[in-house]
């Protein structure tokens, strides 16, 4: 009962900042866009707007900066659950020929919003994979009985926006990815982009047989890890791990909550609190005392180098494992 109302209020809450937003950005816009677009745009390089940086990275693979031009909604150190799109994102935005987008909270928004921006911009929601399914849901139905400790994650739910975490998601990702890019510019100004996206699936293939393999070595009981905000469900999903989260639901822990997490860090012996680049470290480190976890370690969810990146996260995770 309480958590039904909890979620009702939140939920009207989100509508409200939804509503403001919405009616705040059509405020600004106007005058702004109108004033920016020139009465005769010239012939130049396209544009194609990805929702956040290692979105950016696979297009940059696919196709070279003098083809087109690569924007990111969500800059560094910007957090995607929590952003707002600027005057300036939403003029370069109605001068796109292709949105590459993960239906995060604040694109659900906009997405009106931008279609009448920009009534001749593509839309992808690279999330919808034709015959393979809708993966939030494939992944939903699997965390409902992937808890086995009373440890409810974050996600249980609500839609997880974190889908690229995964690179066996991120597998099933590209090739809408790359069938939008060259359905939009057309294959032969896309140099080579087969090829390209052969090698970056090969890449992600062997990316995720690395990282099972090294997960596989240890006992089912070790896979917990600490995390204070849930960036790493889908992650955690394929490979077998459980990722626990301080953060609820955007929120702070409750006094039961955190009592709760404090039992599970003590009979797991966990010693690591990782933390995502876009938080603030005062807070990280209020919350790592309470649970009287010493070491603190930063990983960033939206890295340009997606595989650089996500071997880094995979060693530091597996780093944690074995210091218990
Ligand atoms: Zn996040």
């Amino acid at each position: 009962m309480m958590k039904m109302t909890k979620m009702m209020n939140k939920i009207t809450c989100m509508r409200w900042k939804a509503f403001t937003c919405v009616v705040l950005l059509e405020l600004l816009l106007v005058p702004v866009v109108s004033a920016l677009v020139p009465a005769t745009t010239t012939a130049s390089k396209k544009i194609i707007f990805v929702s956040i940086i290692p979105l950016k990275y696979f297009v940059d693979r696919i196709i070279s900066a003098k083809e087109v031009e690569v924007i990111t909604m969500v800059e560094p150190g910007q957090g995607p659950e929590t952003y707002t799109p600027t005057p300036e994102k939403m003029q370069q935005l109605s001068q796109a020929s292709l949105y590459l987008h993960l239906g995060l909270p604040f694109e659900r928004v906009m997405m009106e919003r931008i279609k009448k921006i920009n009534p001749q911009l593509k839309i992808v929601d690279v999330r919808n994979m034709g015959n393979v399914g809708d993966i939030e849901d494939e992944h939903k139905d699997e965390h409902k009985d992937g808890h086995k400790d009373g440890h409810k994650d974050e996600h249980e739910d609500e839609d997880d926006p974190h889908i690229w975490s995964s690179p066996r998601l991120m597998g099933k990702i590209l090739p809408i990815i790359g069938v939008s890019i060259q359905n939009t510019l057309g294959k032969n100004v896309v140099n080579n982009s087969q090829q390209k996206l052969n090698n970056l699936q090969r890449e992600l293939n062997n990316l995720d047989q690395e990282i099972s393999k090294l997960f596989a070595a240890f006992r089912s009981l070790q896979k917990k890890f600490l995390v204070f905000h849930p960036a790493w469900g889908y992650f955690a999903k394929d490979y077998q791990l459980q990722q626990i989260s301080i953060e609820r639901h955007g929120k702070s822990p409750g006094p039961r909550d955190l009592e709760q997490l404090a039992v599970l860090v003590r009979k797991n012996n966990i010693k690591t609190l990782f933390v995502t680049k876009q938080q603030i470290r005062k807070q990280a480190e209020t919350w790592a005392k309470s649970l009287n976890i010493k070491k603190i370690v930063e990983l960033d969810p939206l890295a340009y180098d997606y595989f650089e990146n996500t071997r880094k996260i995979t060693a530091a995770i597996l780093s944690s494992f074995r210091e218990r």
